[in-house]
């Protein structure tokens, strides 16, 4: 054997050593993180369409004005299009290892475009459900293991809406909430013709948070390795392309809305830990910081591990 081929050696054996150990480690890894995690969001300004609930009608005792900047309401962001958006970061993710996702819609969808779903497929989906012979038995991919949708399985993580509040110290980020203010903006849509003098001919109101700064709260009823892994994945990737048109979230993506800074806040803190996250006045702490550093050196690689592992065996 040559000195070129034996030095070449060292690292595959050095892998396949730390591969066997983390099989045997992420298994008990995964007891020591809790079924709720939090992912940070910032943003600011992010528009839900009309889907964005407010509080305003407990708020403003029947003197609401829109253009108020004194209005203190809070609201609720659904968990449609947070779920949408981090699910599209998963696919991603998923495909990035050489795997295919679970198509989200039915294959016999009435699509408005023709050939559309055929095109996914060749383009790293798999139909939806196709990975799974029997929902209720068998798990199928690790895509349609989370987020379900077929066959009446509901997925094993739950996303929740976010609550928002504009004063910070009534959020409970614990709870998954966020400090965020309600803006209705009002857009006039004028006329092009001349003769028209840019007379308005319709106007527009459009619900939208500002200075987004929260917690997301996310539940598994039941908590594998490759799931911890696939949402730091995807979470990050997610973060890395948020300027990206198909990576931002909610609506009125054109004008800047729903740029979203995230990331997986440490699933090995405590609640007291989680809340310091959000405190301006406190740092981490000792423990935090060996918390943080256990996390990516031990946890997180373990995780993504699995998550490759499970990619590889096939949906
Ligand atoms: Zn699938």
């Amino acid at each position: 054997m040559s000195i070129e081929s034996a030095a070449f050696r060292i690292p595959r054996q050095r892998r396949s050593k730390r591969r066997l150990k983390h099989a045997n480690h992420y298994k008990t890894m995964i007891e020591d993180i809790d079924r709720d995690v939090f992912v940070r969001i910032q943003t600011d300004l992010l528009v839900v369409g009309d889907s964005i609930m407010t509080d305003r009608h407990h708020a403003s005792n029947g003197n609401y004005e829109d253009d108020d900047p004194q209005n203190q309401i809070g609201g609720i962001i659904p968990a449609f299009p947070l779920s949408g958006w981090l699910r599209h970061g998963m696919e991603e993710t998923v495909q990035e290892y050489g795997g295919t996702a679970c198509h989200p819609g039915e294959a016999n969808a009435n699509f408005m475009k023709d050939g559309i779903y055929d095109r996914d497929l060749d383009a790293g989906y798999h139909e939806k459900g196709a990975c799974t012979d029997e929902p209720k038995e068998d798990d199928g991919c690790v895509v349609f293991d989370l987020f379900g949708g077929f066959g009446g399985v509901p997925g094993k993580v739950m996303r929740r809406p976010i609550k928002f509040n504009p004063v910070r110290s009534s959020v409970d980020y614990t709870r998954g909430q966020a400090e965020g203010h309600y803006r209705r903006l009002n857009r006039n849509v004028v006329s092009r013709n001349r003769e028209d003098n840019r007379e308005p001919l319709r106007n527009a109101e459009i619900d939208a948070v500002a200075n987004l700064d929260g917690c997301w709260h996310l539940s598994f009823r039941e908590m594998k390795p490759e799931f911890i892994g696939l949402l730091a994945e995807g979470i990050d990737f997610l973060d890395a392309h948020k300027t990206d048109f198909m990576h931002q979230l909610g609506g009125a993506r054109n004008f800047g809305a729903g740029i979203v800074d995230c990331r997986l806040i440490n699933p090995l803190y405590e609640e007291r830990e989680l809340k310091r996250v959000f405190d301006r006045g406190k740092g981490n702490t000792n423990a935090m910081d060996e918390k943080d550093d256990q996390w990516e050196e031990e946890y997180r690689p373990a995780f993504v591990e699995a998550l490759e592992e499970r990619i590889e065996e096939g949906p």
